[in-house]
């Protein structure tokens, strides 16, 4: 069965400009080259506090990416976030962007219009980099797993994080998603298929018994081999009276960025 690819206003756009530019892809192709067919410049230079902004000069468009970025998926992801602003938000001045604008669970709750345009670019550089039709045949078939995230995010050069969100809206099996921040849950989420009620703990610390715990207490970071942690029904969702922890295999997989002081949990039945 093909799945039905939802597209939002963002990741609209962002079809679009590949169809229109003759691209399936960008995969192989240099963003800075990209960049330069829409008639931008991509600027590389030190920056403090910010990882990329776009300037909307009278005539000219600058992209500042800010040059200290070591990973090439983040400086991926910010350049195609500010190639959003270019196409949609034409006219704001300046965008100035970071950790904060770029995350994908600080914006989707802000109602604030700054909040809405961030959201918005940022569902455009997930479409760009990953297609959501190629993202949804590379995955087709395969069992879900912290491998598979893995491929995916060496396959379109993107970072975990990102696949893991756009694996909850196209991939197979069903997943949640738990952010938490400095030894507290910030947001959650699910795919559209879940089928187990999660116990909300949004503003509350992690459940004692689960990976992201570990992590806030114990400083513990699985290798790659042992990233795939059993865990119970009822560590991160609702255990029913007539329901039995035995019965149930469910497991975690943190994706951590130490440097934040951030988990992302990935929980899923199998
Ligand atoms: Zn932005």
């Amino acid at each position: 069965m093909k799945k039905l690819i939802k597209y939002t206003k963002g990741s609209a756009c962002a079809r679009n400009l590949l169809l229109e530019n003759g691209f399936d892809d960008l995969i192989d192709f240099p963003l800075d080259l990209f960049v330069s067919g829409l008639g931008a410049t991509i600027l590389y230079k030190p920056m403090i506090n910010s990882d990329g902004r776009i300037i909307f000069g009278k005539k000219n468009t600058i992209i500042e990416i800010n040059d200290g970025i070591s990973f090439e998926a983040k400086k991926r992801f910010t350049i195609a976030h500010e190639i959003g602003h270019l196409i949609m938000h034409k006219g704001v001045d300046i965008h100035n962007d970071n950790e904060a604008t770029m995350s994908w669970f600080n914006n989707k709750e802000k109602q604030a219009k700054n909040g809405r345009v961030e959201y918005e670019a940022n569902q455009f550089a997930s479409e760009l980099l990953m297609p959501s039709a190629i993202f949804y045949e590379k995955q087709k078939g395969i069992k879900f797993s912290p491998q598979l995230l893995r491929d995916l995010s060496i396959f379109f050069k993107t970072s975990l994080t990102s696949v893991a969100f756009k694996y909850i809206e196209l991939g197979d099996h069903p997943i949640c998603l738990f952010h938490s921040y400095n030894k507290t849950v910030k947001y959650w989420m699910r795919n559209i298929d879940f089928p187990h009620f999660i116990i909300d703990k949004t503003k509350l610390v992690p459940p004692e018994d689960s990976v992201a715990m570990e992590f806030f207490e114990k400083g513990k970071i699985y290798t790659k081999e042992k990233s795939k942690q059993p865990i119970w029904k009822s560590t991160w969702l609702e255990l029913k009276n007539w329901e039995n922890d035995n019965d149930f295999n469910f497991y975690e997989f943190c994706i951590i960025t130490p440097m934040y002081n951030t988990v992302i949990s990935v929980v899923w039945e199998e």
